[in-house]
Formats: C-alpha cells, sequence, structure tokens
C-alpha cells in the first residue's frame, strides 16, 4: 500500500494545453545509425570541454572526444565508431554558431569506452562512483545541461538529506522522461539509488505530475527496492522547477539566489539517473538520449532514443517527417524552449523534445502598452512583479531591474502566457539577465 504524503502548493503557476496526448502513448523507438554525427563540443553549463581527437583518427563507440576543461565542466564522447573528420561550426539551440566534433560512421558501432562495469557499485566506495559519473559526461538533461558529479559534491558545510528526483515532467508537449520512466523503470530507480549513496541520504523522493498514471504504477511497484517515495503532484506549470519541485515536496522555500543544498536537498533529473545506472553498471558513457519528436506538423509524433550529433532534420525524418505547414520549430518544450531558424541544429545531451507547431496554432501580434492587470504577477511562480521590471528593462534601466530580483527569474514563460497586453516579458528577462551577468564578468575580470 502506498501511504500518501504531504505536499505544499507553490505560488502562482498556469495549466497550458498540455498536447501530451500526441506522443505520450508512443513507445520510444531506437534511431537507426546515421552515417555521420556532428557532436557539439560544449555542452555543459560551465567551462568548455577540449577536444583530444584530431581529423583521421580512429574512435570506438563511447570513447573520450573532448575532455572537461574545468570542475564545472563534462566530457564528450563518440556516439558511434568509425573515424573522426573535421571541427565543424553548427547552429547552436541558443543561438549563434558553436564548434562540433564529425564522427564518421564505419557501420559497425563498435564499443570502446574504457569504462569497465561496476555492477557491485553497493560495495564501490563513493568517490570512485562519483569520478564515473564524472567521467561518463553525464548532466543535468532536464533542461540546464549542470554537470551531475558537482551536484553530487557539496561542499562539506551543506547538510544533505533529501535527493528530490524530478520526473515532473510539467513543460506541454514533451514526453520523453514519461517514456523514459515508463519503460526503463529500474534504471530510473537505480541510478537513483547510486546518487543517494553518494549523497549518504536516505529520503528520497520522485516527484511526478499526476498526469502519468501508467509511470507511476510502473514506479510504485519497485520504488520500494530502491528506498525510493514516489510522490504524485498536481499538473500545474512549473511544477518541476527546481525551487518549486522541492517546495512541492518538503515545504522547504530557497532564498533569492540560494541553492537547493541551502535547504538540505539536491535535485536530479530522471533521465540523469538512467544515465547514471548506465554509467556506473554498464560502463556506458552518456552518447545517447530520450528525446520527444512532436507537434501536429509531424507526420508520427513521439520519442526517440537519439544519439548526441543527430540533427534535428535527421530527427524529424525518423518521425516520418512534416506534414503540415509549420510556423515554427522549438527545441524544447513551447515555454521554455528556443525557437530554432535551422534544422542542422543538433541533439545535445539536454535536448529533452524537437516541438513543431503549425501555422494556425502561432497567431500573429503586436506587443501592447502594459494595462498594469496584475495578471502576471499573481502568475509568477518567484513571486516577482514582471510587468514593472519589464518596463525597467524596456528602459535599459538593468540595475533597478536588479535590485528587484529579475536574477531570481527562471524563464519559465508563465507571465507572457497570461498577460493579455501580448508583452514579450520573459524575452526582456532573458536580455537583462545577460546584460547584468556580462557586468558582472566584466567586473570581475577588472579585480583579477
Ligand atoms: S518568466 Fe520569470 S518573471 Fe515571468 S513568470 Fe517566470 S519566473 Fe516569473
Ligand atoms: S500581465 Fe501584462 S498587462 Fe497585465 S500587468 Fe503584467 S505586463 Fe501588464
Amino acid at each position: 500500500m502506498n501511504i500518501p504524503i504531504k505536499t505544499w502548493r507553490f505560488h502562482g503557476g498556469v495549466h497550458p494545453a498540455d498536447g501530451k496526448a500526441l506522443s505520450n502513448s508512443v513507445p520510444a523507438q531506437r534511431a537507426p545509425l546515421l552515417e555521420r554525427y556532428t557532436v557539439a563540443i560544449q555542452q555543459n553549463i560551465g567551462a568548455p570541454p577540449k577536444p583530444v581527437v584530431a581529423k583521421g583518427d580512429t574512435v570506438k563507440k563511447g570513447q573520450l572526444i573532448a575532455e572537461p576543461g574545468g570542475f564545472v565542466s563534462a566530457p564528450v564522447h563518440a556516439p558511434t565508431s568509425g573515424t573522426v573528420g573535421d571541427i565543424v561550426e553548427v547552429p547552436g539551440a541558443n543561438g549563434g554558431a558553436i564548434p562540433a566534433i564529425e564522427i564518421i560512421s564505419d557501420g559497425k558501432d563498435e564499443w570502446g569506452s574504457g569504462l569497465d562495469p561496476i555492477p557491485n557499485w553497493k560495495n564501490t566506495d563513493r568517490e570512485i562512483l562519483k569520478k564515473r559519473i564524472a567521467d561518463a559526461g553525464i548532466v543535468g538533461m532536464g533542461g540546464a545541461a549542470f554537470p551531475t558529479h558537482v551536484k553530487l559534491s557539496p561542499p562539506p558545510e551543506k547538510v544533505i538529506d533529501t535527493l528530490v528526483l524530478n520526473g515532473a515532467e510539467c513543460e506541454p508537449y514533451l514526453t520523453a522522461d514519461h517514456r523514459l520512466m515508463l519503460e526503463r523503470t529500474e534504471a530510473v530507480l537505480e541510478g537513483a539509488a547510486i546518487a543517494a549513496k553518494i549523497l549518504r541520504v536516505d529520503r528520497v523522493f520522485l516527484g511526478i505530475e499526476e498526469n502519468k498514471p501508467d509511470a507511476i504504477a510502473a514506479l510504485n511497484e519497485k520504488a520500494k527496492d530502491y528506498g525510493v517515495t514516489i510522490v504524485p503532484l498536481h499538473v500545474r506549470y512549473p511544477q518541476g522547477g527546481e525551487k518549486q519541485l522541492i517546495y512541492a515536496l518538503t515545504g522547504r522555500s530557497v532564498a533569492t539566489g540560494g541553492l537547493p543544498m541551502d535547504v538540505g536537498c539536491v535535485v536530479q533529473n530522471v533521465g540523469s539517473c538512467a544515465a547514471i545506472r548506465d554509467a556506473v553498471v554498464e560502463g556506458h558513457p552518456l552518447i545517447e538520449r530520450y528525446t520527444t519528436v512532436t507537434g501536429t506538423p509531424v507526420a508520427n509524433p513521439g520519442t526517440w532514443i537519439l544519439r548526441l550529433g543527430t540533427t534535428v532534420e535527421q530527427a524529424l525524418t525518423f518521425a516520418g517527417g512534416v506534414k503540415a505547414r509549420t510556423a515554427k520549430v522549438i527545441m524544447g518544450g513551447p515555454m521554455m524552449g528556443f525557437t530554432q531558424t535551422s534544422l542542422g541544429v543538433t541533439v545535445t545531451k539536454n535536448s529533452s523534445g524537437i516541438l513543431l507547431l503549425q501555422w494556425q496554432e502561432t497567431a500573429e501580434y503586436t506587443s501592447n502598452p502594459c494595462i498594469r492587470c496584475g495578471r502576471c504577477v499573481r502568475a509568477c511562480p518567484m513571486k516577482l512583479l514582471p510587468g514593472p521590471v519589464s518596463v525597467m528593462v524596456e528602459s535599459e534601466n538593468y540595475d533597478e531591474a536588479e535590485k528587484n530580483y529579475v536574477m531570481d527569474c527562471m524563464e519559465c514563460g508563465v507571465c507572457t502566457y497570461v498577460c493579455p497586453a501580448k508583452r514579450p516579458l520573459v524575452q526582456h528577462f532573458r536580455r537583462a539577465k545577460a546584460e547584468i551577468n556580462a557586468k558582472r564578468r566584466a567586473a570581475k575580470a577588472k579585480q583579477a
């Protein structure tokens, strides 16, 4: 019997149409082997990795091709066996061009990661397990791409008592985590148990929205074996925001500018948990992921197991191509994702979804002045003042925006979604945060 545990309701949030029925009942399919992959060198927040291969080198599947550029960094591995081609530029999902290593497949797809499996991880030293996670290049696969081994290394003065697993997948249209939890239930739970051992915690909660009853049932069947408590949560965007999820599961609030570890928590995405298990138990580094390819223009929406370095164009081909006029191609979901201008953008470790919106689904509109209705303030899950702050950003008064906590904006898009004046609020806040970060970096460089 599962005893319901107490949950808390976070401030604000919305219920957008979720579009998940397009893909949530379709089993994930493994993409066929491609002739060529273009693997982005930087797929993590933090220092860029450095290539360790040269044109003409032969590589095995899972072999290191770029080493970490520092502690907060993650190595990159070959998605298949073959030959290293050029270092090329590919479009980045967040704009601009980024360097990528070309891997030309030899068609054999032979493993050679050099990482020995550690099936007996329960009796293995915590530091060895943490090193394995670092060597496997695992990052936060829910979107943030923060290196996982760093999250699992809180400073000694921070007492961690809870591991929070993020299976909420609150972003509309995305169903990759749903399919993963359903199809690789024990991999997710075993990875969570490994992370819990590293952190020395025995309180492990997996938060999952109630709209995934089949995954909840599958998880509940096995959760006890791995010391994990499954906690169904109300469906409300952004339930999967790190701070919202911690609050929902523990009632603890992370203060402005604070981190989950300040309230005794570490948060891991369920995809990262499965990757932890594969790295430890199989010796497989992170070279592929579950990605939802969806939207009404997609012929066969569903979830695909895509290797890193697959292009959006190739992913759409696997999904049967495009059957209707498309207005937008988005990496991620409609709330937090980024609109793309090229189908050459490649799948990286945090590519949770590729979403196409049909022509009629996106309205042409112009932004109007704020009518001070207060809807954005009521809906903002971070309790910010989106309307007034957007006016500060419009007049380039970034100091004032900073004083009004714009850096706490999690870019969830809720304010933009509810605004009747159609103001591009989240776009303003992204710009303001970039300006403030650039100013901070310049000040730091001046001091050095
Ligand atoms: S995008 Fe930022 S300001 Fe807007 S609702 Fe989300 S957290 Fe609040
Ligand atoms: S929702 Fe839009 S119009 Fe209403 S207060 Fe916020 S910014 Fe102004």
